[in-house]
């Protein structure tokens, strides 16, 4: 007797080949029929109509940040995800507070809604032995960080993460990178990395991470690539052929990217190179500002928690409202403790589309778990769309790419970089993480005014034999597991 039978579905078994007829049969966490199946089942879902397809791994996530206020994911569920790669941009608050292990046995503890794999932070390795300083490392700082990451690893971590554009990833050279790189290489971990620049210096930082993946011998993953900021936009082919080169000569790079034109950061990312402690008094700030380039029109502010009555709002707009210059609004929000958060709109669509068409691009939100509506949080939209925007606008409607194709990215090659053979893909033996949507009404419904809507056109989704997802209504069973 079966628990769940999936019927008259087609399955998009995660490999890329076509579509075709089967039937599934799960019993316990695993697949344990895949074809036609005549046993009875205890569950038994029609999925006429539907596609049937592995969950979606998400390779990039955040979700370790929210996991203690948001264990259950619905808003990651319901795009159909069911693992997702946490630790991300070089932060791992786990490392920070005392050690992963810890962080994870906590998490284990509590319940958790999606699978999660954990990467270790490099960033977060360099606060515990050498705070936000801006130097090399000594020779016993550098041991003692790469053993810091061996525990990590040792505790569940896949790899190591780098965000070589913040405080204190910035001050690592490529050498110091290299060094605890080679560390993970050898317990056959991953090297994700948010690049030094995703702007000017684009080229450089992704030659600086295809150096790194070469010195260490290990898969390299770059992560959210965009080409950020106007006179930048069209780089895309170009770093897309460095990518290549680099495969042809045996460094296994990959990127990933999520389908929005925003990318959502804090304020003074957003005015880079701008740097406020740089100045002495408010007037050389103001001076300093102003010879900033900054595009006002395109920054909107997401989350500010001084006064949230100005979330959604444009930088430009509200400076005017006020009275003031873009600058002197801008220099008011930086001098604030908490730090505010913004969207900023300076990305190219074609080079959007460039890198989701790229066969070698993943998918991955760098979004988290959220639970339920905040009206004045203009969060980013990723976070309850990215999966079915790339299904409903990038497959259906602009035809970019085929389901199969879009299915892979999301699947089973992402499960092949991460080393992890029993998801990802439909088999027998393979653990139950299913998605089943309507390839042709899905859609997400997130947008930057309101972004706490969820995807519609997905029926069900299964994560390690349980169903979430019944019939498009969510259940919280904290049925993810931390794969380690
Ligand atoms: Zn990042």
């Amino acid at each position: 007797m079966l628990d769940i039978a999936i019927v008259n579905g087609i399955l998009i078994d995660g490999t890329g080949k076509p579509g075709y007829r089967a039937d599934i049969g799960i019993k316990g966490d695993r697949i344990v029929k895949v074809g036609k199946i005549e046993e009875p089942a205890v569950m038994n879902i029609s999925a006429d109509q539907l596609a049937v397809s592995p969950g979606f791994i998400d390779i990039h996530s955040h979700s370790d940040l929210s996991s203690r206020n948001f264990p259950e994911m619905e808003n990651i569920l319901r795009q159909g995800v069911t693992t997702q790669v946490v630790g991300n941009c070089g932060i791992t608050p786990g490392i920070l507070e005392g050690s992963l292990g810890r962080f994870i046995e906590d998490i284990e503890k509590r319940g958790i809604g999606t699978n999660l794999i954990f990467l270790a932070g490099q960033g977060s390795i360099r606060s515990k032995v050498m705070g936000r300083e801006n130097r090399r490392p000594t020779e016993d700082e550098l041991e003692k960080m790469k053993s810091i990451l061996e525990s990590a690893i040792d505790e569940g971590a896949k790899g190591l993460s780098t965000g070589l554009e913040y405080i204190p990833g910035i001050f690592s050279l490529t050498e110091e990178i290299a060094e605890l790189a080679k560390v993970a290489a050898r317990r056959g971990g991953i090297y994700s990395t948010h690049l030094r620049s995703e702007g000017d210096e684009l080229e450089l930082a992704v030659k600086e991470a295809i150096e790194i993946g070469r010195l260490a011998d290990i898969p390299v993953q770059i992560a959210h690539l965009k080409t950020e900021k106007k006179r930048n936009w069209g780089k895309s082919e170009r770093i897309l052929q460095l990518i290549d080169s680099a495969r042809v000569n045996g460094t296994d790079v990959n990127c990933d990217v999520y389908p929005y034109t925003a990318y959502m950061t804090s304020l003074d990312f957003a005015v880079q190179p701008f740097d406020l402690s740089a100045y002495k008094n408010y007037r050389e700030a103001l001076e300093g500002l102003k010879k900033t380039p900054v595009d006002w029109d395109l920054i909107y502010i997401s989350k500010c928690d001084m006064d949230g009555g100005i979330n959604g709002c444009n930088v430009l707009e509200l400076a005017r409202r006020k009275g003031m210059s873009p600058e002197e609004l801008a220099l008011e929000l930086l001098n604030n403790d908490d730090p505010v958060r913004v969207i900023s709109f300076q990305m190219s669509e074609e080079d959007v589309k460039n890198i989701i068409a790229y066969r070698h691009s993943f998918i991955g939100s760098d979004g988290s778990g959220y639970r339920k509506r905040d009206e004045f949080d203009r969060t980013h939209p990723r976070s309850f769309g990215t999966f079915p925007r790339i299904l409903g606008r990038y497959v259906r409607e602009l035809k970019l790419l085929s389901l199969e194709e879009a299915i892979s990215k999301m699947t089973s090659l992402p499960a092949k970089k991460l080393n992890i053979s029993d998801r990802g893909i439909v088999k027998e033996g393979a653990y139950g993480d299913i998605t089943i949507f309507n390839p042709d009404k899905i859609t997400d419904k997130a947008t930057y005014d309101d972004p706490f809507q969820y995807p519609e056109g997905i029926e069900y989704v299964i994560l390690n034999g349980k169903i979430i997802i019944d019939k498009g209504i969510f259940s919280d069973k904290r049925a993810g597991i931390v794969i380690r």
